[in-house]
């Protein structure tokens, strides 16, 4: 069965939507791990896009984490968050969206059933351990980056930064607040915002799981894939270009943007 048959015959059913940096390309934000010339990670990222990194130099770690996200934060959903979001409404079973992007462009269009298992750009947390504002738990931990800038009265936050060399602080307990994404010493366990046991058990629970542009390179993708080989669930991956999969995962060569809204339209069709 292609992916819209089984989309129909398993409609009353489980549906996790697994979505990664192809969802997002379209909206104009570069690739994350990529090896192209715009990839905002390509070089550095496994130095500076560490906790070893910001403990060590607070100030660096913002300004390089500010740099290369305020292109992030201005960014708008495209047609293919647009249809997810549709297709979570008229999902007649349970469904789940887990995104690898930290661009919060799903909660921007729109979607609620919703982990940002990577966190999310819009997002920070007190960096002190056991702060009821900081990890493991505890839901009030998620500030709006933007009282960063209220904060201090100046639009813009990266001058603020390098001229006064300010930072944000915990409100709770003054320490600095760190952004809200895992970084890549870190595991998914350190907050339990990433709600990893809840993406899991979505796998193992699943009737159909959807990959759209995910590289399959995150410990998270790798897990899920291994999840649905071992159960047998029906398995999709969305993706233009040529990605290696799993023999049980049918590749859908397509773009996001255009496959999704049609998709989508095709399964509202009376
Ligand atoms: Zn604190």
């Amino acid at each position: 069965m292609d992916l819209l048959e089984t989309l129909q015959a398993n409609r009353s059913g489980n549906l996790l939507v697994v979505t990664g940096a192809g969802v997002s390309l379209a909206s104009g934000i570069p690739t994350f791990r990529g090896t192209d010339p715009g990839a905002v990670w390509a070089n550095d990222v496994l130095a500076k896009g560490t906790k070893a990194f910001f403990e060590r130099d607070p100030k660096a770690s913002w300004l390089w984490y500010l740099e290369r996200f305020g292109k992030v934060l201005g960014a708008q959903p495209n047609a293919a968050h647009h249809a997810l979001v549709t297709l979570e409404q008229v999902w007649e079973g349970d469904f789940l969206l887990v995104t690898q992007n930290i661009d919060g462009l799903h909660r921007k269009a729109g979607s609620n059933c919703l982990v940002e298992v990577h966190g999310s750009a819009q997002k920070v947390r007190c960096s002190r351990r056991g702060c009821i504002n900081g990890e493991p738990k505890g839901s009030i931990s998620i500030y709006d980056p933007h009282r960063f800038v209220a904060a201090y009265g100046e639009p813009d936050y990266l001058r603020a930064l390098k001229t006064e060399g300010t930072l944000p602080r915990c409100e709770r307990c003054n320490k600095i607040l760190r952004p809200h994404i895992l970084w890549f010493d870190e595991y998914y366990s350190a907050h339990e915002d990433y709600q990893i046991e809840r993406v899991k058990s979505a796998a193992n629970n699943a009737n159909v799981i959807l990959f759209v542009g995910t590289s399959f390179s995150v410990g998270v993708t790798e897990d899920l894939v291994d999840r649905a080989g071992l159960l047998g669930t029906p398995a999709f991956a969305v993706d233009p270009g040529s990605v290696k999969l799993p023999q049980w995962i049918q590749h859908v060569p397509a773009q996001a943007e255009v496959l999704l809204p049609d998709l989508v339209a095709s399964l509202t069709k009376p």
